[in-house]
């Protein structure tokens, strides 16, 4: 089994759900007493979440790129970046390291074309449903990217820095998701993209009207798939 990489801590709530669903998902294939075999890298998010207000990309992209050399010299075999946010950073992060990346944006795309899928609806932070780097990975594979409307982006990100990444899930905020996801399908999403990594913690497929990609459980899927490969 190849070693796993994590680059985690943004924020360290979904990176305790990795951590969780990659130890069941090897017990699950490989079954007995087996378990992942991982290395985390966990950074402070208070630093990541001011370099991200600021708008200095540059610094957060050294920083993880650190990180990711921290892991690549302890051994790791796959790098995973815990957040579907920083994968705006991805660049940096690959030109610091030769340990592959697995990217989410390309993991999430595969599993909108698996399930027959051309047109999904996003829900993330704003810097990823407004920016390019993760929307135009996703087109790359053949499926476009509904955004909500400027002020459901609000609400979606707003609840996502005030509570998910604090470890706080409201039934009100659960509530807000779900019309959010309504009125994308309403759009014509087939599909929605829950692309920020603690979105799992607050909704699943029963909240949506069409099928949910959850990327956290994807990128798991993903990562054990290249690390038993
Ligand atoms: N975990 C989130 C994501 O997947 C947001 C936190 C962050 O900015 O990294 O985008």
């Amino acid at each position: 089994m190849r070693r796993i990489g994590l680059l985690g801590g943004m924020s360290w709530e979904s990176s305790a759900l990795f951590y969780d669903l990659l130890n069941r998902g090897v017990a699950e294939r490989l079954g007995g007493f087996h378990s992942a075999r991982l290395l985390m890298s966990s950074v402070d998010f208070a630093e990541i979440e001011e370099l991200q207000r600021a708008g200095d990309w540059d610094r957060a992209g050294e920083l993880l790129a650190d990180e990711a050399a921290r892991l690549e010299a302890a051994g790791a075999d796959l790098l995973v970046l815990c957040t579907n946010t920083m994968h705006k950073v991805a660049p940096a992060i690959e030109a610091a390291t030769g340990v592959p990346l697995l990217h989410l944006g390309d993991v999430t795309a595969r599993a909108v074309r698996a399930a027959g899928l051309t047109t999904v609806g996003l829900l993330a932070t704003r810097f990823t449903m407004e920016q390019h780097f993760y929307v135009d990975r996703i087109a790359r594979h053949g499926v476009a990217v509904l955004v909500p409307s400027a002020e459901d982006r609000e609400v979606v990100h707003r609840i996502i820095y005030e509570e998910l990444v604090l470890g706080v899930v409201r039934d009100e905020s659960r509530e807000a998701y779900r019309a959010v996801m309504e009125r994308l399908a309403a759009r014509g999403a087939e599909g929605i993209v829950l692309g920020c990594t603690e979105i799992e913690l607050l909704v699943g497929a029963d909240d949506s009207p069409v099928p949910v990609f959850p990327t956290t459980q994807l990128h798991v899927d993903a990562a054990i798939d290249a690390a038993l490969a």
